[in-house]
């Protein structure tokens, strides 16, 4: 079964085209600078690779167009035909509450996700363009939408409500939403694959750490807490977001430095997080080796990182009552041992040992902890796009 997955955003679109049965991956690219000058990336096993090469791309609708031909290519395409894509699963970022797992979309399905664009004003609408543009070009291939914040629709209401007055969940929707989830989900089920035990009976720490980090408490395969909220600003510091903080500082500087609201907020999300304290960069890698020339605020970076994943991991084993694995996932998580290792530092009282020998690898599924740490720690490259392909297969056949 062949699965087109499409993550469409305001000016980009990414594609892979994968059979989820063998996981097998066909083809693979991306569509940037759509509505400006437009320019097509395209890699297939044995095939010519095209690398940013010039399409003219005044909509998403072209850039679809330009992908259905590259793809169908007799000389570089991966299937004859159209008819040969099976389904479309695209990546919508925030389904709200109307949406706790994975749908086949319908004309009632796409008026639901429109409804959930003030949530997600920057991304939904690009997500929306992206589907309907898919539509008018294959009429006729189901297509299923696969939400950031599905997973996490299982939290109790204790975790997903703030200490707001209570109009204002009720009135405007205001409550921890999560994102991440497909990640967090399809990592969920390789660690239940990889410790050979049935997901109902686990209690798993997902660490997503890439440029914009979340953790998540699975418990019986289901998420019941996660680090991200309302918007993705909550939580740990991430590449250039703050996570969490106090409020307060919010008034305090806005009156101090005379700033609006959306200055502040870009300073929030654009400005702040591990650049911002390190005043090097948000690419782990370089804090890394600025941190080893002897940088103390990359050195700082770094450890102010770990220290509050490693408090998410004490609060989420206490939220469940124990743990059995630990996760790291994403870009950093699958490719910075050091700050696997500083997180896990100091968790032995809780039953977990990291083994150094292990550690040292990357982007690899691998268990890192030693072997009679109680709580194993286990290494999971993510793969979005295939449990977007796993979901839309099973909802299509
Ligand atoms: P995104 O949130 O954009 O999907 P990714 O999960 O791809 O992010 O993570 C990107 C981040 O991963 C980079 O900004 C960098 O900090 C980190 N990263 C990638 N490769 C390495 C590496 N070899 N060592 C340390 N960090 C890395």
């Amino acid at each position: 079964m062949n699965i087109l997955v499409i993550n469409a955003g305001s000016s980009s679109l990414k594609y892979q085209l994968l059979d989820p049965e063998n996981g097998v991956l066909l083809a693979k690219g991306l569509c940037e600078r759509i509505g400006i000058d437009g320019k097509f990336t395209y890699k297939a096993e044995g095939k010519n690779t095209l690398d940013a090469v010039d399409v003219a791309m005044p909509t998403h609708s072209e850039a679809i167009q330009a992908v259905l031909n590259a793809l169908t290519d007799k000389e570089n395409g991966v299937v004859s035909s159209m008819a040969e894509i099976d389904a479309v699963g695209h990546r919508v970022v925030h389904g709200g509450e109307k949406f706790a797992s994975s749908v086949v979309i319908t004309d009632e399905v796409m008026a639901a996700i429109e409804e959930c664009n003030p949530l997600a004003p920057l991304h939904n609408p690009a997500n929306i363009i992206g589907i309907r543009a898919c539509q008018s070009l294959m009429p006729a291939t189901p297509m299923v939408a696969v939400f950031d914040t599905a997973f996490h629709q299982t939290m109790p209401p204790a975790a997903y409500m703030y200490a707001l007055p209570y109009a204002y969940y009720e009135n405007d929707k205001v409550r921890r939403y999560g994102f991440h989830g497909t990640s967090h989900k399809y990592v969920a089920g390789r660690a239940a694959a990889m410790l050979g035990r049935p997901i109902e009976e686990l209690k798993l720490i997902s660490c997503h750490l890439g440029n914009g980090s979340s953790i998540t408490a699975v418990s019986g395969g289901k998420s019941v807490d996660t680090s991200m909220g309302f918007t993705p600003l909550a939580g740990v510091p991430m590449g250039t977001r703050s996570g969490d903080l106090d409020a307060g500082i919010l008034q305090y500087l806005m009156n101090k430095y005379q700033m609006g609201i959306d200055e502040m907020l870009n300073v929030l999300n654009k400005k702040s997080g591990v650049e911002g304290l390190s005043c090097v960069s948000s690419d782990f890698r370089d804090l890394e080796s600025a941190a080893g020339k002897g940088d103390a605020k990359a050195a700082l970076a770094q450890e102010k990182f770990a220290y509050e994943v490693r408090k998410y991991v004490g609060a989420y084993a206490a939220a469940m009552g124990g743990v059995d694995a630990v996760i790291f996932t994403a870009g950093v998580g699958e490719n910075d041992k050091a700050i696997r290792s500083m997180v896990c530092r100091g968790l032995e009282y809780m039953g977990l040992k990291l083994d150094a020998g292990a550690n040292d690898v990357r982007g690899k599924e691998t268990v890192i902890s030693t072997a009679d740490s109680k709580v194993k720690v286990l290494l999971i490259p993510t793969n979005e796009e295939l449990m977007i392909a796993m979901d839309t297969a099973a909802l299509v056949k």
